[in-house]
């Protein structure tokens, strides 16, 4: 865990940032506008952009000299002075901040879905927070707002939705996912039905559990069907399930079949899958927030076959593809449904001239322009850029499998870019102490994997999204594990 203590006060000067000290060039004196002038560039606002930039710059440039969980957090001073700060001081106060961050550009950083940021995205972030435009109504975004339809069109469209298919976007999948939700049990008529259930895979995303608590629906509404071996929804259970709901005359609000699942990258069976919910007249959800993006590219596409089936669908391009947080979509075969379920009037508004306000498709008011960093980074990678993200995950997750494979070890992968492993046999006490021993070891050596607790067991968990890490930092992982495994569990 990164320490934390606070910076002195600025009258202290002891403003020495741990790590390598990355020195801010003076900017010019003169005090900084505090809002854009509208009628000339600012030449110290000019040099204000510039040198952020060149800090940020900065930052990515030694990330591979910094480790990617920094040892220690210093936090800058937080409440404001009675005087404004100058430029000067602003970035030195930002740098502390950084110098705490999280590392995602550490080539040894590989413990979540956080790869490093697309250069593109981040830069379309900061225009969009220039712009200032609001995604609630048109007038307020008229170019953004038109832009993010298509662009959500072009997505639904690309991974199978059909040709109507469309979204809106949303500030990440637990919100997605949320409202995927809601508008299946606006769709089933089911608002006020507090027997109604959801159907997903034991290996779930928390979200789920999360929005339906948020619905205002018991615990019991959460119907978790076991997986298989591979860590996919058994459908003939599901079928079961689905079989004694209806015998029972209960309704069913959704089955959410995962499409990448958080610990080893499983996908649900989506054809069968979508087969059994027309038969039921069920409403299904895909919770693509890792694996949908496979879709985008013909080579992949088969590992999440079935996507294009689903009613909605949650995309997540800020984990694998790397866009810059958040982004996330919900697509809808039928994107009507969204402006049915959400349509609140904006009485405040002058009318919408495309179908509906950003405002009413979704349980966001005031939103920023998250399609933008998403439209420039796809543009950036192109399609066989996006291919080649891919391709480098799914190779690491190979390599690193090809590594661990013969040691004593239980390794639960998939078809993606994710693989966890514990030893085999272990108890939940070994494989908790293996766990974070190891972990600790991996630390010292710059890797850094997560710790899932999975199947009552602690596992490692590597995520091999990040297009950094190369044959050195998996052979390493193997020798400190392969070293683990030397001693005795204890
Ligand atoms: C990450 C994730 C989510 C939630 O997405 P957030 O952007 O973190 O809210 C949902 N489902 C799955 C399978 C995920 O991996």
């Amino acid at each position: 865990m990164p320490g934390l203590r606070s910076a002195p006060s600025r009258a202290g000067a002891g403003l020495q940032a741990p790590g390598p000290a990355l020195s801010v060039p003076p900017v010019a004196a003169r005090p900084l506008v505090a809002f854009p002038d509208p009628a000339t560039l600012d030449p110290a606002l000019g040099a204000f952009l510039n040198q952020a930039s060149e800090q940020l710059g900065r930052w990515w440039a030694t990330a591979a000299e910094r480790p990617p969980l920094p040892a220690l957090s210093v936090l800058p001073e937080v409440a404001p002075q009675a005087r404004g700060l100058e430029a000067a001081a602003l970035l030195e106060d930002l740098q502390l901040v950084m110098d705490g961050a999280y590392n995602p550009c550490h080539p040894g950083a590989l413990a979540h879905l956080d790869p490093p940021p697309l250069t593109a995205s981040v830069v379309a972030d900061l225009v969009a927070a220039g712009l200032n435009n609001n995604l609630l109504a048109e007038e307020l975004s008229p170019s953004l707002s038109r832009l993010e339809r298509a662009l959500c069109s072009w997505m639904a469209q690309t991974l199978g939705l059909g040709e109507r298919a469309g979204g809106v976007c949303a500030s990440g999948g637990s919100l997605s996912n949320l409202m995927a939700l809601v508008v299946a049990r606006h769709h089933g008529g089911l608002q006020g039905r507090s027997d109604a259930v959801v159907f997903c895979s034991a290996d779930a995303h928390v979200s789920i559990g999360k929005a339906l608590a948020v619905m205002g629906l018991p615990p019991k509404a959460l119907q978790p069907i076991p997986v298989d071996a591979e860590g996919r929804l058994q459908v003939p259970l599901l079928a079961e399930a689905l079989e004694q709901q209806t015998r029972r005359g209960e309704p069913t609000l959704a089955v959410v079949a995962t499409a990448g699942t958080t610990v080893r990258g499983a996908v649900d069976p989506l054809g069968p899958l979508a087969e059994l919910c027309r038969s039921h007249g069920a409403w299904l959800h895909v919770d693509g927030a890792i694996g949908a993006v496979c879709g985008l590219t013909g080579r992949h596409a088969q590992r999440v076959a079935g996507l294009g089936l689903a009613d909605s669908l949650t995309v997540n391009p800020q984990k694998l593809l790397g866009v810059a947080k958040t982004s996330s979509l919900l697509l809808l075969a039928d994107p009507q449904r969204l402006a049915s379920c959400f349509a609140t009037g904006l009485p405040y508004m002058e009318p919408s001239w495309g179908e509906a306000h950003g405002g009413e498709c979704g349980l966001q008011g005031t939103r920023p322009a998250e399609a933008l960093k998403l439209w420039l980074g796809l543009r950036q990678l192109g399609l066989e850029g996006i291919e080649a993200v891919l391709d480098g995950a799914i190779a690491r997750r190979r390599r690193l499998r090809q590594l661990l494979e013969p040691l004593d070890l239980e390794l639960l992968g998939g078809p993606l870019h994710l693989l966890a492993f514990t030893p085999r046999g272990s108890t939940p006490r070994q494989a908790e102490l293996w766990s974070a021993l190891t972990r600790q070891r991996l630390l010292e050596q710059q890797l850094m994997l997560s710790r899932p607790l999975h199947n009552g067991r602690h596992h490692l968990k590597a995520v091999l999204g990040n297009p950094h890490t190369g044959e050195s930092q998996l052979q390493a992982i193997a020798r400190v594990v392969a070293a683990s495994l030397q001693e005795p569990l204890a």
